[in-house]
């Protein structure tokens, strides 16, 4: 057993202090704000108020799930996830606002409705990004990144111009739309 002490309580912290207490090692963490969560930390103000500082999507549900399943639980144990319709609203200035509704055929309507020709383009975005998805999850989030070895994997090799890493994301976008800059 080793006595490990860990600077940070965000997610990144947290979740390897779980992982490093189920080793059975005793971990500290040490935190320089007030409250744990880093920048998905909620802040709480004397009005009653309450804030989400960070994240607003949920992302990744997978890596959630594994999580909690590695200790024997699962999300519900501790939250509920409740699917909103619209997704969220852009808001462009006062009675002038864009609701993006969480159905996808109704999404590829209102793409179509702003651009002709743009909801078949979206379809082809999201089946690269699911290949992206796919290969980030199966080929790199779980590595330990311990050795450059680890990431000589013929699929990663092969895919790399089709995971376009090299790629900024604002001009992988206007690939596909016509944005004005
Ligand atoms: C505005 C915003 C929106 C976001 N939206 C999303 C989203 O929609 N979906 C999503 O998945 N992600 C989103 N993210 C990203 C997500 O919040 C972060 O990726 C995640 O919270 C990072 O966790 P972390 O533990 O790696 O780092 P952090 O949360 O940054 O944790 C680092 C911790 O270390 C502490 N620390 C640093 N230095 C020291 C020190 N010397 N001593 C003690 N403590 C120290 C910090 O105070 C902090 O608590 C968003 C982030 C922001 C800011």
């Amino acid at each position: 057993m080793s006595k490990i002490a860990i600077i940070g309580a965000g997610f990144s912290g947290l979740s390897a202090a779980a992982y490093l207490c189920q080793a059975g090692h005793e971990v500290h963490v040490y935190e320089k704000n007030g409250s744990v969560g880093g920048r998905a930390r909620q802040l709480y103000t004397d009005e009653g108020y309450m804030f989400d500082m960070g994240p607003s999507w949920y992302w990744m549900p997978g890596v959630f799930e594994k999580f909690f399943a590695d200790f024997g639980h699962t999300v519900s144990d501790f939250y509920q996830l409740k699917l909103l319709d619209p997704s969220f609203d852009i808001i462009y200035g006062e009675n002038d606002k864009m609701s993006i509704p969480e159905n996808f055929s109704k999404l590829c309507t209102l793409f179509e409705s702003i651009e002709k020709g743009s909801a078949d383009k979206l379809k082809t975005f999201m089946e690269e990004a699911a290949y992206k998805y796919k290969t980030g999850i199966d080929k790199l989030v779980y590595k330990p990144g311990l050795s450059y070895r680890e990431f000589l994997d013929m699929d990663l090799v092969k895919g790399v111009f089709k995971l376009q890493v090299f790629t900024s994301f604002s001009k992988h976008v206007r690939s596909f739309l016509s944005i004005p800059n």
